[in-house]
């Protein structure tokens, strides 16, 4: 059976070319780059060239990238680096309750251990209002972080007006750009962040490397501890191949995301329409404009988001849901929540993330195929009213 991968902001395939970029660096050019032999300084070398093209595709100095095994590193050093160290200052963090839990958890830890952290709300399209946050800065605030885009409605946040609110606090802004990095272009100095996360494996790199860009002053501990590796901010040997490989997707998408996000978003919108059209009682969840190109988010009234998903993977669609319930639990997504969903849109939502291998064709597919999907499940639903 043929698949059609509509879940590229859960992960993306390795780009081919990305694959290739990577290999000689398992076996030929395996030199630990700390070595002051050939053998390291060549994996170093090649180390450098990576970082030089990430930053690139950030806007930032070399310098001001470090590597991280990925997204959730990159998150959960930035927060608790600037946690402690900035405890002379104060203990008060602000992010919004539609992060990631790789955010939303490493806070929890924080307040465990008497951090105080203001989760801000946002309005039914996921959008945090800046007054919200201009009433929740403290004289105790060390770090604002609100992320980039939301992984699950893909609305995008203003973060430029977030920083300018936050720069005339002096208060550091970290994002989780992981669902924009490589998809739409902007720089950290447009963003006016201080901190940034990404993940390559979301971008056509490998799994298990990603970067944190720290603006040169900010201020961190260290989240591992050990050798000097990153100028002392991330111990640990470099993961040579996979940084290789982050290096050259990052370059791939400084070169082509302006075009692939324009095909994305026609595509997306075609897709958007064509089920909005064809399946009665559909919402469609996350910012109407202000969202990722890639991002189709639909509410689909009466029937289980979970059920769909299991049921479009029969007929080889990869999608996602909303509201996953992998612990049996059956609660909506915090994210659902926050946009203030009733339980009826809540338990139907569906994701589909769209790539650049993504066709009309794919798209025409599950336009097609969705509508009797969701009508055969209404036939069986309690829920409808009949
Ligand atoms: N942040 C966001 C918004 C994400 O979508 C993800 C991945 O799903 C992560 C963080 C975690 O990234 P990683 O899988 O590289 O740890």
């Amino acid at each position: 059976m043929k698949r059609i991968y509509l879940d590229y902001a859960a992960t993306t395939p390795a780009d081919p070319a990305v694959v290739d970029e990577m290999v000689p660096y398992f076996t030929n050019v395996f030199g630990n780059p700390s070595s002051i032999h050939g053998c390291g300084q060549e994996a170093g070398g090649a180390v450098a060239e990576a970082r030089t093209k990430v930053a690139k595709l950030l806007g930032c100095e070399d310098e001001e990238i470090v590597f991280t095994s990925g997204g959730t590193e990159s998150d959960n050093s930035a927060i608790e680096g600037i946690a402690y160290a900035s405890e002379a200052k104060g203990n008060h963090i602000v992010t919004s309750s539609i992060e990631h839990h790789a955010v939303l958890e490493t806070c929890a830890f924080l307040e465990r251990r008497g951090f105080k952290v203001t989760y801000l709300p946002v309005d039914k399209d996921g959008l945090v209002n800046p007054d919200d946050l201009k009433n929740a800065i403290t004289k105790k605030t060390i770090l604002i972080s609100i992320m980039h885009a939301n992984n699950e409605i893909g609305t995008i946040e203003p973060l430029a007006e977030i920083s300018k609110i936050a720069r005339e606090y002096d208060i550091p802004v970290h994002t989780d750009a992981v669902q924009t990095a490589g998809h739409i272009p902007f720089t950290v100095d447009e963003l006016g962040v201080s901190l940034l996360s990404m993940s390559a494996h979301k971008l056509y790199g490998p799994k298990g490397v990603g970067a944190l860009y720290v603006r040169k002053g900010t201020k961190l501990v260290p989240f591992m501890h050990g050798g000097a590796q990153e100028r002392e901010r991330r111990a640990s040997t470099e993961n040579v191949p996979a940084i290789v490989g982050f290096g050259k997707a990052a370059e791939m998408a400084a070169a082509t995301m302006q075009q692939e996000a324009a095909q994305e978003t026609a595509l997306r919108d075609r897709l958007i329409a064509g089920l909005m059209k064809n399946i009665e009682k559909t919402k469609l969840n996350g910012h109407p404009t202000k969202r990722l190109p890639n991002n189709v988010n639909l509410s689909v009234e009466f029937i289980e988001g979970e059920a769909m998903c299991l049921t479009l993977d029969l007929a080889g669609i990869c999608s996602s849901t909303g509201s996953a319930c992998s612990s049996g639990s059956a609660e909506p997504s915090h994210v659902l929540r926050a946009i203030g969903l009733p339980h009826q849109q809540a338990y139907g939502s569906l994701r589909f993330s769209l790539g650049k291998w993504t066709t009309e064709a794919d798209v025409d597919y599950v336009i097609k195929t969705l509508p009797p999907i969701v009508a055969r499940l209404r036939a069986m639903s309690p829920l409808v009213n009949r």
